[in-house]
């Protein structure tokens, strides 16, 4: 039987939070860095000595012996490098365990080793971090010892990004600024502060470790590069919410109370459509927290997983043929008031200022879809989006029906009078009580769907930081309010001039909403005719980055330089082709040194029992041996013959001096021929005695954690 755990009491123990701040810190001190945290006030930087030694002071007490600056590069996984507190012996050598606000607030590290995508000349090689007091330091405690965390952004000695968090704090700042005229417009001048808040399911497989270290393919590139789909896969749909087995359980279980110690909110977990697939989501906190809780929600899978005899697979598409994982972005807008700005009420179509914000956001996502793509592209997302169990690579936005018929009312009549209320849905079972239903039907195939208070953004994916997306959220919604803002703040009938740019954002944008299947070839066919961008690869989608539309936008922002975006699309190239290299390389490795010959081994078997057969018994029908001996070295040579094209491609590829021609080049050449490679693999899988074939097969991986 398994122990309880007293989920308050643990809740942010590992965390220098609000709570251990008051404890610990001087009055002002504390009153000082609660402001900068709350209103985005600059820090002092006299206080940073009084913070440093006081938050040193609780992590030691906790057992800390290092504490490091957690920031997270381009790479999309978090970095750190640990430093003890001790400090240099005194006379007696005796040391004492020091953190001074110096190394608190900054730090200085060597980032060459870092993608910079050319913003770091090498003989530049120093890259600073800089603490982010908005999101609490914590304690991390593994087979290191005990760490202190402090959050940071990493950038270059101009102060250019070289991180995922510096350009989510400049749009916070952005959408803040912008909104707060929105609500300004309508009277609420008691609005401050405005954060988009976010809260980011994550999906993940977990598999035994045992098997996962016997498949190259999953300990270097994340997901299998060669497998037979099992007799059975997820057709039966008893997956999806069902019983938690009790390894997963235990798992479950333990990840929790890790989550909880570090201030992260995991909320709910169940099982997922695939076999061996699972979800895990916090409650929802502003976007910067978000961004690193998920850091380390995923790490923390890992490392658990690790413990437990398990691997968690956090790839978009991990087995081809059984559905990927995502990560689906739920935002939303909170003032510092208490309102949702996308909380419509009861009644959306009286709700002037819900109805204003829709539609700047209808447009932002219409003006800028290539942008929100090309923030969920991983070379992973490519096997996932499109594929008929995720979004398409078409952005377009689901309403649902009552804002549909809003919008509707609003774009005909230029008036909306009513709003369709969610009926009773009876249960039919008197015990039962009757559910009032939703007034907005879920739609699972739209990338970018309205649940009720928030977008849900569902193109990410699961291996991704949420950070870029939600960059560009901010960024492109921010946009759009000021646009709004602008013309809204100069009219002199406020009530007729709100009404008309509604209407005329609903006409002009319309074609974004779409409420029906995203999954079918059909809509693909209907959004070429609205010229509906449809990206349908990381590669392709690069290019939206540096467009002059892109480069304005967030240059008017401040949320990245012409310089900095010329940076990001320069790394997101090279991160395609080696990611597609590394994958090319171990499919090589695999089919050269493990599968052929085991597939050798195997014919060679047949070849001598069909002599046995026929000398033992020359009337012997030894008609099936040869027939398969025939088939698998038939399969033999193709398989060569593929693996030999495969490793003259990926020679050619590599060459190719320019990042973005190497990439398409991976794209085009290299992908197709590793499947190529795959299919006769897959097949001969499919035939060779099970007691032969070297590696664990996606029956025994998905079937039997
Ligand atoms: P759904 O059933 O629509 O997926 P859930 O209530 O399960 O919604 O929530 C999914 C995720 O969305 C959770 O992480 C939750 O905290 C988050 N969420 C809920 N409300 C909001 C909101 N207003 N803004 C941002 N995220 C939210
Ligand atoms: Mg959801």
């Amino acid at each position: 039987m398994s122990e309880g755990i007293n989920a308050a009491a643990i809740f942010g123990e590992n965390v220098f939070n609000e709570t251990v701040m008051k404890e610990r810190l001087p009055r002002g001190a504390y009153q000082r860095l609660k402001e900068t945290i709350e209103n985005g006030s600059e820090l002092d930087p006299t206080i940073a000595d009084i913070v440093a030694h006081a938050m040193q002071e609780w992590a030691v007490e906790n057992g800390a012996t290092h504490y490091t600056h957690w920031f997270q590069p381009l790479t999309g996984v978090t970095a750190e490098k640990h430093d003890s507190f001790i400090g240099s012996p005194d006379a007696a050598g005796r040391v004492i365990m020091d953190l001074s606000g110096k190394e608190l607030i900054k730090g200085e590290t060597d980032g060459s080793s870092f993608p910079s995508g050319g913003l770091r000349a090498t003989f530049e090689a120093r890259g600073y971090t800089a603490w982010d007091c908005t999101s609490p330091a914590f304690l991390k405690k593994d087979a290191t010892g005990v760490t202190l965390c402090i959050p940071t952004a990493f950038c270059s000695y101009r102060g250019e990004a070289l991180d995922k968090k510096t350009p989510l704090l400049r749009s916070m700042e952005a959408i803040d600024r912008e909104a707060k005229r929105i609500f300004h417009l309508f009277g609420n001048f008691a609005v401050n502060r405005v954060v988009p808040c976010v809260g980011a399911e994550q999906e993940y497989f977990l598999v035994d470790r045992e098997k996962y270290l016997q498949r190259k393919d999953l300990i270097y590139t994340g997901r299998t590069l060669f497998g037979a789909m099992p007799p059975k896969g997820q057709e039966m749909d008893d997956h999806y919410y069902g019983v938690i087995r009790e390894r997963i359980g235990a798992y479950m279980k333990e990840l929790n109370e890790e989550l909880w110690k570090m201030g992260v909110t995991a909320k709910t977990q169940h099982n997922e459509v695939a076999p061996a697939q699972h979800e895990l989501a916090p409650i929802y906190a502003k976007a910067n927290l978000a961004v690193d809780h998920n850091q380390i929600v995923m790490e923390t899978m890992k490392k658990v997983a690790g413990r437990r005899g398990l691997a968690c697979l956090l790839h978009e598409k991990p087995f081809q043929g059984v559905n990927g994982s995502g990560k689906h972005n739920n935002w939303s807008l909170l003032s510092d008031t208490g309102v949702n700005m996308l909380d419509p009420g009861v009644t959306p179509h009286e709700n002037i200022q819900f109805l204003l914000v829709l539609a700047c956001i209808l447009k932002a996502v219409d003006v800028h879809a290539d942008l929100l793509r090309q923030s969920a592209a991983v070379p992973g997302n490519d096997y996932r989006l499109g594929a008929q169990e995720a979004p398409p690579a078409i952005i377009s936005v689901f309403v649902g029906e009552q804002l549909e018929d809003v919008i509707d009312q609003l774009c005909s009549t230029g008036l909306a009078t009513h709003s369709k209320a969610g009926e009773v849905l009876r249960t039919g079972v008197t015990t039962l009580p009757d559910f009032v239903k939703d007034a907005t039907d879920r739609n699972r195939t739209s990338p970018f769907a309205f649940t009720g208070n928030k977008f849900e953004f569902r193109m990410v994916g699961s291996s991704d930081s949420v950070s870029s997306a939600n960059v560009v959220l901010n960024t492109i919604v921010a946009e759009a309010f000021k646009e709004a803002a602008d013309q809204l703040e100069q009219a002199e009938n406020f009530d007729t001039a709100v009404h008309d740019l509604i209407k005329k954002l609903l006409i002009g944008h319309r074609r974004i909403v779409f409420n029906g299947n995203g999954y079918t070839e059909a809509w693909v066919e209907e959004a070429g005719r609205r010229g509906l961008p449809n990206l349908k690869c990381m590669v392709e989608s690069i290019p939206s980055l540096t467009t002059e539309k892109s480069i304005r936008l967030f240059e008017d922002f401040g949320v990245y330089t012409r310089a900095e975006l010329e940076a990001r699309s320069e790394i997101e190239y090279e991160a395609y082709a080696k990611s597609v290299n590394i994958e090319a390389r171990t499919m090589i490795d695999m089919a050269g040194k493990q599968l052929i010959p085991a597939v050798i081994k195997y014919t060679t078997m047949l070849a001598q029992s069909i002599n046995a057969v026929e000398n033992a018994c020359p009337n012997a029908d030894v008609s099936v041996q040869t027939e398969l001996l025939l088939e698998t070295s038939e399969l033999l040579s193709e398989m060569r013959t593929a693996l030999r094209a495969l490793e003259e491609k990926t020679a050619d590829c590599a060459a190719i001096a320019d990042g973005k021609e190497r990439a398409l080049a991976y794209y085009r050449e290299i992908v197709p021929a590793m499947g190529s490679l795959r299919e006769p693999a897959d097949r001969l899988e499919m035939i060779v005695d099970k007691e032969f074939w070297p590696i664990p097969s996606y029956g025994d991986m998905i079937f039997e954690v």
